[in-house]
């Protein structure tokens, strides 16, 4: 026996002792190995996105110095200023805001759209509902706080039913009081693609066309990192995301940025903090060590991410599952849905993404009726992070089509490990049956 063999055999034991059985193991190899030049296509994209990062830590001198925080009020926060100078870098922008007291995303981009938006003022989305829990800041869903209730008006224009934009209906709606545009780079929980960062490009040049100073902002949450370029590149103001998911490397323990123009984000600033006091307070506690150091890991970490979905969508879709995006189509967020058709299925496969985390492996996830759903809910998470959503995660309505949205994975080798325990869940429960000739001889 070589040492490969070897090897290969220790991999194969332990898999076996996590209850990996031997036809789970040999079909994920072997479509694994059908996607190397993907992957290496990933790496690519990693190494020019990790150079990047470095380059822009170097060019805004990031010190030891700057590792350590601030307390009280937080005046002269060496790390703090840094770090946002590092983050403009990396998104081109001129300026940004990185703190722990933003709470969230959602509070990232309510931040953003209060700050910049004043009563009689109008936003557009051109690209149809966005995420969610914006529905209430925006107040699409009448709540308390939200933009309806300051006077700002919302108007929508949705997609054509093939996914592009509807241009014609675009022009009309941008008018006088137009002041701000949101667009969802991610498709969150929807039917539609992904937008990739040139489609973005497009949309916002076609906006600027008609009206030239409307501010474009850009969630990005799940985007950052997957391509080469960002929104800013492309002509946007504003782009805003969470440190719970790509950008904070699964080492951020909360938080949320806004980069862009240097007018937006100090609107945002003297809108988080106070006006007269923008910028220069917010304590950073004792976070910015891992606010640094999980931007660092974060191309590599989204890129494994990403692996991890190539692989589930190649693999379930190899099992007769339509998978949302499919097994070739280019990404340019890190989700992936499957469509089970079952309550079955979706909970057979949140528990096998259960059985595979470091933390709470041995918890079962149920389905649940979680607030601001209309149907039950089941969720697997087993984060070091609570909610992190960078790290392996899944959740599933429990309503047609059965779809299961999953995400995340500090390491592939996590991420093909919860996937591989989702197709035994699915195989111990009589959902899945493997096709025995794929089974490979080698090994
Ligand atoms: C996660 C997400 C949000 C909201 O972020 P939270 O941190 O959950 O509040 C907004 N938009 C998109 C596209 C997201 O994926």
């Amino acid at each position: 026996m070589n040492g490969t063999n070897e090897i290969n055999t220790d991999t194969q034991n332990i898999y076996k002792e996590l209850e990996i059985s031997e036809q789970v193991y040999h079909f994920s190899r072997e479509i694994l190995e059908s996607l190397k030049a993907r992957f290496d296509e990933i790496d690519k994209n990693a190494e020019y996105n990790q150079l990047k990062v470095i380059k822009a830590m170097q060019q805004n001198k990031v010190s030891e110095a700057c590792l350590s925080g601030t307390t009280g009020y937080g005046y002269n926060d060496l790390g703090r200023e840094t770090l946002e100078a590092v983050y403009a870098s990396v998104f081109h922008a001129e300026d940004a805001l990185v703190r722990p007291q933003i709470t969230c995303g959602t509070h990232a981009l309510a931040l953003a759209l209060m700050s910049n938006l004043r009563p009689g003022d109008e936003l557009l989305s051109p690209a149809g509902k966005p995420y969610d829990t914006l529905e209430e800041v925006i107040g699409i869903r009448p709540s308390k706080g939200s933009l309806a209730e300051y006077g700002v008006s919302y108007k929508q224009i949705d997609l054509l039913a093939d996914g592009s934009f509807d241009y014609d209906r675009i022009r009309n709606a941008v008018s006088e009081k137009t002041k701000l545009v949101t667009i969802q780079r991610s498709k969150g929980y929807q039917t539609r693609s992904t937008f990739s960062v040139k489609a973005i490009g497009e949309l916002i040049a076609f906006v600027k066309a008609i009206k030239p100073d409307v501010i474009c902002m850009v969630d990005n949450c799940y985007g950052e990192f997957v391509e080469r370029i960002e929104p800013v590149e492309v002509g946007a103001d504003m782009v805003v995301g969470s440190l719970i998911k790509n950008p904070g490397g699964g080492l951020a323990p909360i938080g949320g940025y806004i980069a862009g123009k240097k007018e937006c984000v100090e609107n945002a600033a003297y809108r988080l903090t106070s006006p007269g006091l923008g910028k220069e307070v917010g304590a950073s506690l004792g976070v910015l060590r891992d606010f640094y150091h999980g931007l660092f890991l974060a191309p590599t970490v989204t890129a494994s991410a990403l692996k991890g979905a190539i692989f589930a969508a190649n693999l379930y879709e190899k099992l007769g599952f339509k998978v949302i995006p499919n097994a070739v189509e280019s990404r340019h967020d890190i989700i992936q849905a499957v469509e089970f058709g079952t309550p079955e299925g979706v909970i057979a496969f949140c528990k096998g993404i259960q059985a595979a985390a470091p933390v709470d492996s041995f918890v079962t996830p149920e389905p649940w009726d979680m607030p601001g759903y209309d149907s039950q809910v089941i969720m697997a998470a087993g984060a070091f992070v609570s909610g992190s959503s960078i790290e392996l995660s899944a959740d599933g309505p429990i309503k047609p089509p059965y779809a299961v949205y999953f995400q995340g994975g500090l390491t592939f080798e996590h991420a093909r490990f919860g996937i591989m325990k989702s197709l035994q869940s699915l195989v111990n429960a009589g959902i899945v049956s493997l096709p025995p000739k794929i089974m490979s001889k080698k090994n």
